[in-house]
């Protein structure tokens, strides 16, 4: 077969993609090579079940057990033989025991007989039907008889043994990232531990010498750092190691050794702000240095300038992202690429973000030949989904992230939109 050889360079690997224009790149080239550039982590290791949520399984993960265990009852009501029913008439059984959630009957049900049992309970040997104890006539009085109406049908009722999973079935595939209920279910086939992908390290830093730490006084001309505490909360979903760097100033020998030190303890490194064309961002040109940086322009709003590259410290390399310093820029570069990339090195299955389609309440400015993220509120009304873009877009806002539930995807080739088309929304939050 005539495999193409990987590219060694990214330059290579980009400057190998249809459309790259590197002073103006469109989201979704700019995505792609990202992808193509970054492999899964190599490895292993057991993890125990309470330390995996959100750590990506190795294996595919074939069951050791049935679920349920055995064939059990859906119901509270009476387990019986179905051949001992009567089709026109009621039947009477003498009832010889109780089936309980984790106390079976030990006995069997014989013919004529039947069993009161709860529901979770295992049916008897011998019977194969449960008939709900509503439509069931049987008191005390009657001297544990029960007299069941005709019309019920052969196996209602009963779970089956291995009816949601069977011994070997595959519960879970490789690149599953591990959820409330990935957990759940791994804990019903009775797993303590299971074999996870290495959990990401990743190190984090902020520059700019105007910056503050919250919590420090802020003199004249200063500003508090956000960037570090948003994007750690953002690794924190991913179920990351962050190990935080703190703040540089815009000096390059000092932005050197951080990015230094990073590179020698992560596996992605995340730097905010100094990677415009400024005359303090030297962001770029120190990747640049230390390994290999596309510096990018993006044709997006918000956060146009982007860097992505591979730096090392020794016989380490770490990827390296540069991000906008623009505090709502930085939070959605990192969502449209960070994200993906940080999923990809942690080994999970390719998936993209869900996409909800709204009506836009309001008519919304958009300049074709560009991406733009708009800070949203999406609300389900009696018309369906409804989402009202923030009035002002300013890409160092906040506050109007934090107001905000989602982001609008106004597409590359899409001009102005009217009030009441559709457009495609990322929300900011699942279920779970
Ligand atoms: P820069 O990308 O360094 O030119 O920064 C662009 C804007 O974002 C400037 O107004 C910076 O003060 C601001 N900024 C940069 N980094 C941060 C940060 N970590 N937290 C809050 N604002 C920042
Ligand atoms: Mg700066």
């Amino acid at each position: 077969m005539n495999t193409p050889a990987m590219p060694t360079t990214l330059a290579a690997l980009a400057a190998a993609a249809p459309g790259y224009t590197p002073t103006d790149l469109r989201v979704d080239i700019a995505r792609r090579i990202i992808l193509a550039a970054v492999t899964p982590l190599a490895g292993d290791e057991p993890v125990p079940l309470r330390a995996a949520l959100g750590r990506v399984l190795a294996e595919d993960l074939r069951s050791p057990v049935n679920v349920p265990p055995g064939d059990n009852s859906a119901m509270d009501g009476f387990a019986l033989r179905a051949d001992d029913l009567s089709n026109d008439g009621v039947t009477t059984l003498v009832e010889v025991g109780v089936s309980l959630a984790g106390r079976p009957f030990a006995g069997s049900v014989a013919a004529g007989q039947c069993v009161r049992i709860m529901t979770g309970a295992f049916l008897p040997a011998g019977a194969d039907t449960v008939v709900m104890k509503e439509i069931v006539r049987a008191d005390a009085s009657d001297r544990g008889r029960a007299h069941f109406p005709p019309g019920q049908s052969r196996g209602q009722n009963v779970r089956c043994a291995g009816e949601d999973i069977a011994k070997g079935d595959t519960a879970l595939t490789r690149g599953t990232r591990l959820g409330a209920a990935e957990l759940g279910l791994l804990a019903s086939l009775g797993l303590g531990a299971v074999s996870c992908r290495p959990r990401l390290r990743v190190a984090l830093f902020s520059s700019g010498d105007e910056l503050r730490d919250a919590g420090e006084p802020a003199g004249h001309g200063q500003r508090y750092d956000s960037n570090r505490h948003s994007l750690a909360a953002l690794l924190a979903r991913l179920s990351c190691a962050v190990t935080d760097l703190g703040i540089v100033p815009d000096d390059p020998a000092q932005i050197e050794a951080r990015m230094t030190q990073a590179a020698a303890c992560a596996d992605m490194v995340i730097t905010s702000g100094g990677v415009s064309v400024g005359d303090a961002d030297y962001t770029g040109a120190i990747m640049a240095k230390l390994g290999e940086v596309l510096d990018w322009k993006l044709a997006m709003r918000p956060g146009r300038p982007l860097a992505f590259g591979r730096i090392h410290a020794g016989d380490r390399a770490a990827w390296i992202f540069g991000l906008p310093g623009n505090p709502v820029a930085a939070m959605i570069a990192f969502m449209q690429f960070v994200e993906p990339a940080l999923l990809k090195l942690a080994g999970a299955a390719a998936r993209s973000a869900p996409l909800v389609l709204a009506k836009s309440a309001t008519p919304i400015r958009k300049r074709p030949g560009r991406t733009e993220f708009a800070r949203g509120t999406l609300s389900a009304t009696g018309e369906g989904m409804l989402v009202e873009a923030a009035a002002n877009q300013g890409s160092g806002i906040l506050r109007l992230m934090a107001e905000a539930n989602c982001l609008i995807v106004l597409e590359h080739e899409r001009g102005d939109v009217a009030a009441g088309e559709h457009v495609p929304v990322q929300l900011f939050a699942g279920l779970f």
